[in-house]
């Protein structure tokens, strides 16, 4: 049984085009079928440099990023966008803040979703003029409120009083009280446009505050939700940020695409949003599914470079869910690697590498990764051609007493056949 609450029903919305593709985001309401949760992520490059901007989204698409934004802060970079889009096969959103022309700009060159700011861009005009747009092409619009943007900069005495107020034992809520509103008033011009194709966000770069905020805009709008944790630092601090906050949202229910956000290179991102969705059951894996030991004294083998090299081998490999075990020892390696498809254990400078129990090969470190891969990749030739199935045969091993009178138990397994190892299937 699921300890994850059930997704949030909502409003449903589509973008994309016959040659990129259509991804839903949310649904459930209305007739809809809830779409899974997508991933998306930003490019980090300038919009205006065409060929290194397309390169990146297909390196960011080739991840498995389902969505991708780009920054278009001068009409240099919607100019861009009309010989951008043509060389991409992922749907595109603009990220429009201050000026609702590059939105306009976006519109006509072909994108396929626009991200407003309530914080920056406000003139009702200006929007009801975007709203028009899109509405004539059925493109989608985010409004996305951030903490960074949300508090009026422009009218000074009004900032040091709603600073004040932020710095009161009262932030979060005051805080949460201004993201809610602005949504609110801001909605309501789309609304009065009988305009319901909208994605909403409200991020923050503190998860509490996130995980607040969405939990109660869950309540209040039926339109999908976008999750993020904005300006989360590096990958090392912004994934646990991210990964906090988000995975909290989509295990209560909330969430219908996610960004995870990081000061690194964006594929990072697009790796880990659909790990997160993977972890908690809510995307399909589509490629090897990687266990691995954390190491330890025992160790007798260059497994932290061996482990990054099998991910990154496997990840351009292998189309699916493979269950690939890379452990240091015998020792607790047996069991945590139980389940597993295809499972190296590393000893004295080698591996023995077994397949669904069966052992195939016992081969020095220096070719553990090469064997590994060939054997995982006849392994999917067999699953391909309904020979075996994924997750049929189950490694059960004993090891021998690593600790006693023989040792790290390394030689028996290595050597004659059977002795204190039970390789089995169920
Ligand atoms: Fe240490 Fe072996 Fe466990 Fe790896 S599998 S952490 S090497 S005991």
């Amino acid at each position: 049984m699921s300890i994850l609450n059930p997704r949030r029903a909502t409003r449903q919305v589509t973008l994309g085009d016959q040659r990129v593709g259509f991804i839903k985001i949310g649904g459930g309401l209305y007739g809809t079928t809830p779409a899974p949760v997508s991933v998306q992520t930003m490019t980090t490059g300038y919009t205006y440099e065409i060929d290194k901007c397309v390169a990146e989204i297909n390196r960011l698409t080739a991840a498995g990023a389902d969505v991708v934004r780009v920054a278009v802060p001068e009409k240099k970079d919607t100019d861009a966008l009309k010989e951008i889009i043509p060389q991409v096969r992922v749907p595109i959103v603009a990220d429009v803040h201050f000026h609702f022309k590059r939105a306009l700009e976006a519109v006509e060159a072909g994108v396929h979703k626009i991200r407003l700011n309530p914080g920056n861009i406000q003139d009702r005009d200006q929007v009801i003029e975007v709203i028009n747009a899109c509405k004539a092409r059925n493109l989608p619009i985010r409004v996305g409120v951030n903490e960074g943007s949300i508090i009026e900069r422009r009218d000074k005495q009004k900032r040091l009083k709603e600073l004040g107020a932020m710095f009161s034992d009262n932030k979060r809520g005051y805080l949460l009280a201004i993201m809610i509103t602005k949504l609110e008033e801001y909605l309501d011009i789309f609304y009065e446009q009988d305009f319901q194709d909208v994605v909403i966000s409200a991020k923050s770069m503190d998860p509490v505050v996130v995980i607040q905020a969405y939990s109660e805009i869950s309540k209040r709008f039926d339109h999908p939700l976008h999750l993020g944790v904005t300006h989360a630092g590096p990958k090392e601090t912004g994934c646990i940020r991210s990964v906090t906050a988000l995975g909290t949202l989509l295990a209560a229910g909330v969430g219908d695409t996610i960004r995870l956000s990081y000061t690194s290179d964006s594929v990072y991102e697009v790796e880990d949003g659909l790990e997160l969705l993977h972890s908690l059951g809510l995307r399909e894996r589509k490629s090897a599914e990687l266990i691995a030991c954390p190491t330890c004294g025992r160790i007798q083998v260059d497994l932290i470079s061996l482990v990054q090299d099998v991910r990154k081998t496997l990840a351009s490999k292998i189309e699916l869910p493979i269950k690939v075990a890379v452990m240091g020892c015998i020792v607790n390696g047996p069991g945590e690697a139980e389940g597993a498809d295809v499972a190296v254990f590393a000893g004295d400078r080698r591996g023995i590498i077994y397949v669904q129990g069966e052992k195939v090969a016992n081969v020095p470190e220096e070719e553990i990764l090469e064997k590994l891969l060939v054997e995982c990749l006849k392994f999917q030739e067999e699953v391909k051609a309904g020979r075996v199935k994924l997750g049929d045969k189950k490694v059960e091993i004993i090891p021998p007493d690593p600790i006693g009178e023989l040792g790290s138990g390394w030689e028996k397994m290595a050597g004659q056949k059977g002795v204190g190892l039970t390789v089995g299937q169920s």
